[in-house]
């Protein structure tokens, strides 16, 4: 799962079961997921 650091903006893979949740550049511990930016939408007839 994909996430990104809120203080460096570095994209970081988490691996839950080695050291937990944190930053492996920075060492922040607040990381938000990564959400696709492709929006779609819908039209109604
Ligand atoms: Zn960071």
């Amino acid at each position: 799962m994909s996430y990104y650091c809120t203080q460096c903006k570095k994209e970081i893979d988490i691996d839950y079961e080695s050291s937990g949740v944190r930053c492996s550049y920075c060492g922040h511990r607040i990381l938000v997921k990564k959400r696709p930016t492709t929006l779609k939408r819908i039209e109604a007839k």
